[in-house]
């Protein structure tokens, strides 16, 4: 971090010269129309939460100044500068990285505006100079086309993949921030003017090519907002209207529909269903939202809302997360939700956010909040660390132990929008419409809320998401009738989702209860809310009380992978198992093994085991945990599945996950010695010293007993040796001592068509000799290389004390192993 503040001191100079000065608040156009449901701006709240607080400090002192500190060594801000003439050199790094810095200066205008920082608004001065001279004369902004030198010639050749688009995307929405909170027009010049080029390139009887990424509708909708210039808002739309339409695309005229993965194979009013890469997918439809609102065009809305049945129905992770497959980072089937492997990108996760607060500005319904709340405070937490300087970019619900945040990713896009994200989080608390007013989320502080005809404060006091006890002071500037609707969350009503997708298992009787100035009143629910309505005056108060009570979750019986499972949920907070070795057994009052947790995979929360909650104030900072008794699942050496005694566990919230260590961890533990994943049986497989010449995903898995379903089995993990191609890999086993070894199965992994591994060309076994070399084993049948079934190879029986498995690969492809079983 010392090279930051040098950095910060170099800028300060540099940028005291020449900052720019301007009042914020005057950056909003009179528009025509807009959403139904007004947004209450995030700087018209205050935040002062137990829970809140402590993240968006940690997102101002440490996530915002972290990125920008990688964005500078990775290196992102130096391509801008040497595209600026400021520096000599290539463009190093991935052709759309420029976004992470528009991203990360998003989210720093978002923190200016609530918490004053010279030195951030000098440094961002200074990255806006560093634009400005980068951009081109005509407005282009690109630093991959421009080095080592302007490369007018290759730019718009490649929509479908270079990203030029949804780069210009971050662009306009980090300018309308920063003009925005600052009120100066440097950054805003920089988008208009590349966005005034955008529109005379794209547009009818133009070039037609939408971008291969969405956001650049979101972004354009943003700089018609704060200038009023319609033309901007034509062109998203415009852009929109392309997609799934061949038009004028490409240089020539010649180009192609990019297929459903960039939601490009149907015009979008004729979508009905999530596909393709997830982000891209809710950049879409959040895009789609926006233009809606601001046009009126009822054929988007009836689109998007059939695609978020669709996505809410059947594509959604409890936890909030979308986007379940890896290999097109995006939408599997309906119904297919596979924990293990489940994808559930953090950028997605906040797209879904962004599309769901769409939703409910539209529609005024509180089930899209429900949705909002659910990904809020499980699948996007889950993708940083509680320290702000740690990422997931993938979310899973399950994990063997390989799984560990990164500081930082080749593509930095999840990051970075966690920088942005973050600090816009108060926005989502509150909204008017008319006279009334809306309290979205509980979340501690002030707001201060500009109805119709009236500014309206309301304070909460709250120790949510950990108790659902909620005091709303009312301070109206002048006393008025009006209405105030209280979001009563689905989860308080006995509705796991808006869907038939999870279920509580037993309805809970008590209800959500409300008071007014210390009399209860009926809460009479419309659209989720209890709308209350009176002459509301200085000092009314509205005391809220949602019963949290531990809920079982189950899942539809359409989803296999949560078949004979149960998920677990308190308030908003979803929760999982994990394992830790940490906990001593006093503190928690039982455990036959010294400790209260270890591993989980193999426990069975039955239907009947009592659960109890309890607030842990030195634990992750702070957290509810769940306590009971598990059983435990065993596999014998001859296969069967039993229950091996009991054994304590501690459920903590699924986002707090993985900052114990590596270990296992699941949403969803089974209800069943049927649907449990046992302990894998002492075979001569299990008990071996593993090891391979490269690790891929997980080498455990071959010998996790987990009979695979098929060669591209998605809920079972696999080792294989991507990136590797073509290569001789190897997969050792050791004993310690001689074994009689006279066999060998393997289960082989192909992912034709989601991935590049593939069954291998060839095979063979070694075993150690006296001499401590390995020769091949005499085989008495052939090295089988079938998909979806174990291949198994007799050889004369060997005395050793060690085997190695040989491996060629297919000269273009990777190659990957399910399960070896040694006999
Ligand atoms: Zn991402």
């Amino acid at each position: 971090m010392r090279q930051r503040k040098q950095v910060f001191v170099a800028v300060m100079v540099a940028g005291l010269l020449c900052a720019t000065t301007g009042e914020a608040g005057q950056a909003k156009a009179k528009l025509e129309r807009d959403y139904n449901v007004k947004p209450v701006p995030f700087n018209e709240v205050r935040v002062e939460d137990g829970f809140w607080t402590p993240r968006l400090q940690i997102s101002r002192t440490v996530t915002i100044p972290y990125t920008f500190l990688q964005c500078e060594q990775t290196p992102r801000i130096s391509n801008f500068e040497k595209a600026a003439g400021l520096r000599q050199g290539k463009h190093q790094g991935i052709y759309f990285d420029d976004s992470d810095v528009y991203k990360v200066m998003e989210g720093a205008a978002y923190s200016l505006q609530v918490y004053p920082d010279t030195m951030l608004r000098l440094y961002l001065d200074q990255l806006i100079r560093i634009m400005a001279a980068a951009q081109w004369e005509d407005g282009y902004l690109y630093t991959f086309y421009s080095l080592p030198e302007k490369q007018p010639q290759k730019r718009w050749t490649n929509e479908k993949d270079m990203h030029e688009q949804y780069c210009a995307g971050h662009m306009y929405e980090a300018a309308a921030a920063h003009y925005q909170v600052t009120g100066d027009k440097s950054f805003l010049n920089i988008a208009t003017k590349n966005a005034d080029m955008i529109c005379s390139t794209f547009g009818p009887g133009r070039r037609t090519d939408p971008s291969g990424h969405e956001e650049i509708e979101i972004g354009l909708c943003k700089l018609y907002r704060v200038t009023g210039d319609r033309k901007y808002l034509e062109e998203a739309k415009f852009l929109l209207d392309q997609r799934g339409r061949l038009g004028n695309r490409g240089p020539k005229g010649d180009g192609k529909l990019y297929g459903a993965y960039a939601q490009d194979h149907i015009p979008v009013t004729e979508q009905t269903e999530a596909v393709g890469h997830s982000v891209r997918a809710a950049y879409l439809y959040t895009g789609m939202a926006d233009v809606a609102a601001l046009t009126g065009d009822m054929a988007y809305i009836k689109a998007i809302d059939a695609i978020w049945q669709d996505v809410v129905g059947t594509k959604l992770y409890v936890t909030g997360g979308i986007g379940a497959s890896g290999g097109n980072e995006g939408f599997s089937g309906k119904y297919e939700l596979p924990n293990l492997t489940a994808y559930c990108e953090t950028c997605a996760s906040i797209a879904n956010i962004l599309w769901n607060h769409r939703m409910f500005l539209m529609h005024g319904d509180a089930r899209y909040l429900d949705v909002l709340e659910r990904v809020l405070y499980n699948a996007v937490l889950s993708g940083i660390s509680m320290k702000g300087d740690q990422f997931f970019y993938p979310n899973p619900l399950e994990s063997t132990g390989q799984h560990e945040r990164s500081p930082w990713f080749g593509c930095a896009c999840c990051p970075s929008n966690v920088a942005r994200f973050v600090p816009s989080v108060p926005g989502y608390a509150y909204a008017s419409k008319g006279d009334d007013v809306y309290v979205n989320l509980f979340i501690g502080g002030q707001a201060s809320i500009e109805t119709a005809g009236n500014v309206v404060s309301l304070s909460q006091q709250t120790k949510y998401p950990w108790e659902g006890a909620v005091t709303i002071t009312v301070k109206p500037q002048k006393s008025a009738t009006f209405g105030i609707h209280v979001r009563i969350p689905g989860w308080a009503r006995n509705e796991c989702v808006p869907s038939d997708l999870y279920k509580f298992k037993e309805t809970v009787d008590e209800q959500a209860t409300l008071k007014v100035n210390g009399r209860g009143v009926p809460p009479e629910l419309s659209n989720g809310f209890a709308r209350i309505e009176r002459k509301w005056q200085e000092g009314d108060t509205i005391e809220l009380n949602l019963p949290m009570p531990i809920r079982r979750i189950i899942a539809n019986e359409k989803v296999e992978a949560d078949r004979g499972r149960v998920a677990l949920q308190r308030g908003p907070i979803v929760f999982c198992l994990e394992e830790w070795h940490g906990l001593p057994a006093r503190e928690s009052g039982h455990g036959q093994d010294g400790h209260a947790t270890g591993k989980v995979l193999n426990l069975i929360i039955p239907d009947d085991a009592e659960l109890k909650a309890e607030f842990r104030p030195d634990l992750l900072n702070g957290v509810v945990t769940i306590t009971g008794t598990a059983t435990l699942s065993k596999r014998t050496e001859e296969g069967k599945i039993v229950q091996a005694g009991t054994r304590p566990f501690t459920a903590i919230p699924y986002y707090a996950w993985a900052h114990r260590g590596k270990g296992e961890m699941t949403v969803w533990p089974p209800r069943t010695l049927e649907a449990s994943r046992p302990a894998p049986a002492d075979t001569l497989t299990y008990v071996s010293k593993t090891t391979a010449s490269f690790v891929h995903v997980s080498l455990d898995a071959i010998k996790d007993q987990a009979e695979p379903k098929s060669s591209s089995d998605g809920s079972s993990q696999q080792l294989d040796f991507w990136p590797h191609k073509g290569t001789t890999e190897w997969i050792a086993f050791e004993w310690g001592q001689k074994r009689e070894i006279s066999g060998v199965k393997v289960y082989w992994f192909d992912d034709t068509g989601r991935g590049e591994c593939k069954v291998p060309t060839s095979w063979k076994v070694l075993y150690r000799d006296a001499s401590g070399g390995f020769k091949p084993v005499q085989n008495k049948t052939a090295y089988g290389v079938q998909k979806d079934a174990f291949n198994k190879v007799d050889f004369a029986r060997v005395s050793t004390d060690a085997i190695k498995i040989e491996i060629t690969l297919q000269e273009k492809s990777s190659a990957g192993v399910l399960e070896v079983i040694i006999e």
